[in-house]
């Protein structure tokens, strides 16, 4: 399955979800690229620059991650079939090229579908825990404590990439080489109003893929 949709439309919360309910491996490149920038490796250093201005890294370097990152055990079902969650990638139609040159193409892909300035509002004040993933906002998800992970206490960051150039950027990025992967994948598309309370989204991408809801 693939999870498509703008920067900051919900993607990772959703993702959360299906691992909890569907049982299904997470694979985030936003996620994978911070902690290899994190750790200092040489994917880290060819991604950083790129992250921080809101850039889309480099084709070649994201296909190369996700092919050695999906031939891992945890990507296989019981069965030997390939079972994982993209998310975040693919980002342009060459990514999703080299899925399909792979035999990795998607049997669904959930289209989260918001609103552009409501995805403005959601960026700008996003907070989150870099130690164990948790999501915040300062209006709509405000910590206990200012700062501080509700969960384990870690501080909040604000990413680089969530400040008002970039997250231009990425919008106008979004629109040119991410949105037109909507009409690419129109046959397994399953398009969810993202402009909806984090559970009710995840109760419609549930029902959608699984045809439940919930416990
Ligand atoms: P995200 O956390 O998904 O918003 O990703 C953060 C940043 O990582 C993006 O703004 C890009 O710079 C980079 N990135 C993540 N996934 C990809 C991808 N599939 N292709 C190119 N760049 C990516």
């Amino acid at each position: 399955m693939i999870l498509l949709g703008a920067p900051g439309a919900g993607k990772g919360t959703v993702a959360k979800g299906l691992v909890d309910h569907v049982g299904v491996t997470h694979l985030s490149t936003g996620d994978m690229l911070r902690a290899a920038v994190k750790a200092g490796t040489e994917v880290g250093k060819q991604a950083q620059s790129f992250m921080d201005r809101g850039a889309l890294v480099p084709d070649e370097v994201m296909v190369a991650l996700i092919a050695e990152r999906v031939s891992q055990d945890d990507c296989l079902s019981e069965s030997g079939a390939n079972r994982f969650l993209l998310d975040g990638f693919p980002r342009t139609l060459p990514q999703a090229d080299a899925l399909d040159e792979r035999g990795l193409g998607p049997q669904a892909v959930i289209y989260l579908d918001v609103p552009t300035d409501i995805i403005v509002r959601r960026l700008t004040g996003r907070r989150s825990c870099p130690d164990c993933g948790t999501p915040f906002h300062v209006d709509f998800k405000p910590p206990k404590a200012d700062g501080v992970c509700d969960v384990c206490e870690g501080t909040l960051v604000h990413r680089a990439d969530d400040q008002e150039g970039p997250i231009r950027k990425r919008l106008d990025t979004y629109t040119a080489q991410t949105a037109p992967l909507v009409q690419r994948y129109a046959d397994v598309l399953l398009t969810i109003d993202g402009n909806q309370a984090p559970g009710a989204v995840l109760e419609a991408v549930l029902a959608a893929v699984t045809g439940r809801s919930p416990e």
